[in-house]
């Protein structure tokens, strides 16, 4: 599928593309950054297509204020946009696309097949989630199913590193239901040495999407990294200011893997980290852990639990609202239900 977002030069049959900030300059024959694209006799095209598909809880996105409980059709493939050196998900994320013969029909074909599973209701799907390595860079088939999954009124779905220019943003945003989105530090010199990106594109890809749509932030906490309170809570901070303070905001424990070799995050330390943030946010979570506070809903109102998630894929064993309200006072929650 040829790319929607690149400048073709005809004399040397390079091609620019302009998909994300990377703005690479892909010559004949080679791959863009991200390993996802490649410039075929001139032209860019997309070779990052899913090779996964399971149904999903909801809350493994992580999505905690969104259909609590439902699944979702979730659809990933390789390559990413960022290297960072921490990725958790690195055996998918960090490869490039091999080349494929028919790849228009392949392409094709695999779209359809999205649709169809996306679409289907069958053991409660509510619709189609992008996922597991950056769906960003799959941007021409996401944007077509991503349309006919709205238009049979099903949900799309996006759990994104953020890094994607203003116009294909815009084109795919008004199609998404909701999004998690990664905040990996709040110092672009993070990005730089251990993302191979900046901070900025991120914030204002964060912006855009609450014009559009549910979102969430999540933050995979380093030690040594990104774990200090004064971090944690410029992220927090800038969620309230320009998100709004009942954004749900998830902190994930790090573990060591691909090329970052530093201990765990602290269970302990990660709890403290929430109450640090809850200083400026309504629902802070914790992931990856085992915490018997920080995977709840509590009210922010009256304090009490409004939803209960068990363990592992964080099942809900009790809920106490009605509709998007407290049971218990009435409050309105920031929550998407049926
Ligand atoms: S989407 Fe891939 S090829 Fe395009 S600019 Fe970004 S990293 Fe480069």
């Amino acid at each position: 599928m040829e790319g929607l977002y690149q400048k073709k030069n005809i004399e040397d049959l390079s091609s620019k593309c302009l998909l994300c900030p990377h703005k690479c300059l892909i010559k004949n024959g080679e791959y863009g950054f991200c390993g996802g694209r490649k410039n075929i006799n001139g032209t860019i095209h997309l070779l990052s297509l899913p090779i996964t598909g399971y149904l999903d809880p909801i809350e493994k996105k992580p999505l905690y204020h969104f259909y609590p409980n439902s699944k979702i059709a979730s659809f990933g493939s390789e390559g990413c946009n960022l290297k960072c050196k921490f990725c958790q998900n690195w055996t998918i994320s960090q490869f490039k696309s091999s080349d494929k013969d028919k790849l228009e029909e392949i392409t094709e074909r695999t779209i359809q097949n999205i649709i169809k599973v996306g679409t289907n209701k069958q053991d409660g799907n509510i619709g189609c989630a992008y996922t597991y390595n950056e769906p960003s860079i799959s941007f021409e088939y996401i944007l077509k199913s991503s349309e006919a999954i709205n238009k049979a009124g099903m949900k799309n779905v996006l759990v994104t590193n953020g890094y994607l220019n203003a116009g294909p943003q815009k084109r795919l945003l008004k199609y998404i239901d909701a999004i998690n989105l990664d905040i990996k530090s709040f110092d672009d010199s993070f990005y730089k040495n251990y993302c191979s990106a900046t901070l900025k594109p991120v914030l204002r890809y964060a912006e855009r999407a609450k014009e559009y749509c549910h979102v969430e932030i999540t933050t995979l906490v380093i030690p040594t990294l990104n774990d200090s309170k004064i971090e944690i809570q410029a992220i927090a901070k800038w969620i309230a200011k320009h998100l709004g303070n009942d954004t749900p905001f998830h902190l994930s424990a790090y573990f060591p893997n691909y090329k970052l070799d530093i201990d765990a995050t602290n269970p302990e330390k990660l709890i403290e980290l929430r109450k640090y943030a809850m200083e400026y946010l309504k629902y802070v979570y914790t992931g990856n852990i085992y915490d018997k506070e920080g995977k709840n809903t509590y009210c922010p109102s009256c304090s009490k639990p409004v939803i209960v998630r068990g363990y592992g894929y964080r099942p809900i064993t009790e809920i106490n609202l009605n509709g998007d309200k407290c049971k218990f006072c009435g409050e309105k929650i920031n929550l998407k239900i049926n």
